[in-house]
């Protein structure tokens, strides 16, 4: 068994739902993973705006529009009046929850439950599309088996055990349907695994099944050597290493989430990443094999702050880092980068929610400057420290960049340097040039 999630522009339409429709009946009986229509959780985000802002007017109209868009994919994608009506009255059930929300009181409970709305309704005309094909499709509510615990990671005992036991009862399918993103937290509300997430449901249902592969469809022909919004000619690389497929996520590679790696990696299943525009492109395959001493992409991560700290208590002593390491924990931050010298260390955060005291609890330790908006450069590849030439090639790509921070061999996988925002695009480029 497979899973095949499809994202949002590959379910965007009357004409792209039919094609997903054509193309997964071509296989064997799989679980299909569906995003909402493209534009949709941007649009239920807007509403949930107005509705924090009390403005019933705003969101009224943005509902209407958004239903209006619903109104005529269902006209187009249906032939018969039958499921043309059970598709209204599905997709009218959604936007009524939806409606429902509209109270005084707008909490971030309201917001998860109209944010979840985009996958059931896309999920329910896919379903109802397939059955109208003669399919026997049968639904998976996600919110029945996805679960999260208490720490906001996902249940997996639970997700297993609720998943298996509805396939079993439902095992003369031809396909399973589910909905990506959504779930239910510890308290059994609706909640949802972050935007773009539904990358992540399909990696946990993959794992939950042990599936044989879990296969990844958007609108480009799989993981490309450089981020197609701001390069130009980039190409498609044919496979990846898990750990450098979660290199490049994490550091802004928007094709696939960053959480999407980790259950896949570590129940050892393949994830290949496919276009619905081009089914027959060979796309990437991501898994335990790579391609050896090749650098096979480069990415980018925004809104980067640099942080760093200088002193002479540094100078031979021991406990430095770990004071300094501390203080971040204890505001919870991440910290992507670092790079140390005999009297200073610099690291670098995204998350600034904390900057003003984690800087105030630094200034105990040194003197503290600060680089806001930088941004990280991935450079991904085999990069075990025996290969010769691939960071002089990456330096020899900046010689006209000035470059804030550069870190090679925390692991085989990468080199990452810290440029300033404006500097992202031509830093990309060079590397394009220099490496591809
Ligand atoms: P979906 O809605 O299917 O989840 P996304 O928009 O999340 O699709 O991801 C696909 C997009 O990721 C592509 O259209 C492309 O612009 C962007 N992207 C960014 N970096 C890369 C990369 N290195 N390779 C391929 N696509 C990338
Ligand atoms: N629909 C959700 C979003 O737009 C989840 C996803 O598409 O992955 O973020
Ligand atoms: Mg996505």
């Amino acid at each position: 068994m497979k899973v095949l999630k499809f994202g949002g522009t590959s379910v965007g339409s009357a004409q792209r739902i039919k094609d997903v429709a054509r193309l997964v009946c071509k296989g064997e009986c799989n679980i299909i993973v569906l995003s909402a229509m493209a534009g949709t959780t941007n649009t239920l985000v807007e509403v949930g705006d107005y509705l924090y802002k009390r403005n019933s007017e705003g969101a009224r109209e943005t509902i209407g529009a958004l239903e209006r868009k619903y109104w005529d994919v269902i006209d187009e994608l249906y032939s018969s009046q039958e499921y043309k009506a059970a598709a209204r009255e599905a997709v009218k059930e959604c936007f009524d929850r939806v409606r429902s929300c509209m109270k005084d009181l707008f909490t971030l409970y309201e917001e998860k439950i109209v944010l979840a709305q985009g996958e059931l309704m896309s999920t329910a005309m896919m379903h109802l599309y397939l059955q109208e094909q003669g399919v026997n499709s049968v639904m998976l509510p996600a919110l029945d088996y996805m679960r999260t615990d208490k720490n906001n990671e996902p249940d997996m005992r639970y997700i297993e055990s609720h998943l298996k036991a509805m396939l079993q009862e439902n095992s003369q399918a031809d396909i399973y349907i589910t909905q990506g993103y959504i779930c239910r937290n510890a308290y059994d509300e609706i909640d949802n695994l972050q935007r773009g997430g539904s990358d992540y449901s399909a990696s946990l249902v993959g794992a939950a099944v042990e599936a044989e592969e879990i296969q990844i469809w958007t609108d480009i022909d799989g993981m490309h050597n450089n981020d197609p919004r701001y390069v130009e000619g980039t190409l498609p690389v044919h496979q990846l290493h898990f750990e450098e497929a979660a290199e490049l996520a994490y550091f802004g590679a928007k094709i696939l989430h960053p959480t999407c790696v980790q259950p896949a990696k570590q129940h050892n299943i393949p994830v290949r990443l496919l276009s619905t525009m081009e089914p027959d492109a060979e796309g990437t395959l991501i898994s335990n094999n790579t391609t050896r001493r090749t650098i096979k992409a480069v990415a980018a991560k925004d809104n980067i702050t640099a942080i760093k700290i200088k002193s002479g208590r540094m100078l031979l002593a021991y406990g430095f880092l770990r004071k300094v390491f501390e203080i971040f924990e204890s505001y919870r931050t991440a910290i992507d980068m670092v790079t140390t010298s005999e009297v200073g260390v610099s690291v670098t955060i995204d998350n600034t929610r904390h900057l003003p005291e984690i800087l105030d609890d630094l200034r105990k330790f040194g003197t503290v400057t600060v680089d806001e908006d930088m941004v990280i450069i991935c450079v991904v590849g085999d990069l075990e420290w025996q290969n010769v030439g691939f960071e002089s090639q990456v330096m020899a790509a900046l010689k006209d960049i000035p470059v804030r921070m550069v870190s090679y061999g925390g692991s085989n996988y990468n080199i990452s340097l810290l440029v300033r925002s404006e500097d992202k695009v031509r830093t990309l480029k060079a590397l394009s040039q220099e490496l591809f």
